[in-house]
């Protein structure tokens, strides 16, 4: 088969590729000069609990400031983070800084900060976070942790002793984006999670019989092993008014707001109040 594209072989020697890898060093060397310069900020996306109808937390999501490009997202970042243990750091202030904030919000409102799997794996975490609320004040069932199923690839043993280790802190462990990955069922029952959040693909196109089908799985699941279920990713009235006639109690997504920056957080409480108030979450009255 090789043979007929004798072209494929000299893939590896083509130009652009050579470019490809020169742009991948200069972002290496410009991300760790950013974590030196301190260019990293957070932005705080609201939880809301549709019962109470009021936000109940805010989950915390990296930006990069960057001189020259502006505010960088992470999904251009973080995976060349990890491959360069660059986010074992990053992770290190993204923790403190965010139960920094939380620690000043108002007490009922929780924290939740996302995992990367090679940050799990790294040997000083527990000891990162139990810092991370030491320094803060801020009280461990305040805080909630966001690991993906791609955690559980490899290591599984050693992954299931960290998080029983951090849950025995006190603090709710989240499964993130559920459903994407890999043998999520086998690990739900070793592994009771607090929480789950059912990925935004589903949320997305909840017209689709298939996806009401799985998002009703999900909450079923949750509702058999005691975990709290939320769903990210809710853009509108009618996935919101979907969500809740399958009894999902708690949301996430840009209906209620898009991430935004700590000094925002008065703002972004008073516009979910203000929301709920005025029924921007509501479906017009057919009359
Ligand atoms: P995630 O944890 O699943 O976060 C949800 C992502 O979806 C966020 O993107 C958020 O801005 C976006 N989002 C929220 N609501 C909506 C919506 O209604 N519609 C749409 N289209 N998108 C919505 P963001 O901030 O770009 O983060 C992307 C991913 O980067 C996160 O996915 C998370 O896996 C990772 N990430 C972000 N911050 C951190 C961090 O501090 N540490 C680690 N390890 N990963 C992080
Ligand atoms: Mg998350
Ligand atoms: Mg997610
Ligand atoms: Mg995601």
């Amino acid at each position: 088969q090789a043979k007929a594209q004798p072209g494929r072989k000299f893939k590896a020697y083509r130009p652009e590729l050579r470019e490809e890898l020169q742009a991948k060093q200069l972002m290496i060397a410009d991300l760790r000069a950013a974590l030196e310069r301190n260019e990293f900020e957070l932005h705080f996306q609201p939880f809301v609990d549709l019962r109470r109808q009021a936000a109940s937390g805010f989950e915390a999501l990296v930006r990069w400031r960057h001189p020259t490009r502006g505010l960088v997202g992470p999904a251009t970042f973080i995976p060349l983070m990890e491959e360069m243990g660059l986010i074992v750091p990053l992770g290190r202030f993204v923790l403190i800084e965010a139960c920094r904030h939380a620690a000043g919000w108002p007490g009922n409102l929780t924290l939740s900060v996302n995992l990367s799997p090679v940050q799990v794996k790294s040997q000083d975490l527990v000891t990162v976070v139990q810092g991370a609320l030491r320094s803060s004040g801020l009280a461990a069932e305040r805080l909630q942790l966001e690991v993906t199923e791609s955690l559980f690839l490899d290591d599984a043993e050693g992954v299931l002793g960290t998080l029983q280790r951090l849950r025995e802190l006190g603090l709710v462990i989240s499964m993130d984006d559920f459903g994407t990955g890999y043998s999520s069922l086998g690990y739900l029952s070793r592994f009771p999670f607090d929480k789950i959040k059912i990925d935004q693909s589903f949320v997305r196109d909840m017209n689709r019989d298939e996806n009401i089908a799985i998002v009703r799985a999900v909450m079923g699941l949750g509702a058999a092993m005691r975990m709290s279920v939320i769903a990210e990713g809710v853009e509108t009235v009618d996935q919101l008014m979907r969500l809740e006639q399958e009894g999902c109690s708690e949301v996430q997504g840009y209906l209620f707001s898009k991430p935004r920056p700590a000094s925002d957080l008065p703002k972004m409480l008073m516009e979910i109040r203000e929301g709920f108030r005025t029924g921007r979450f509501r479906r017009p009255a057919e009359t």
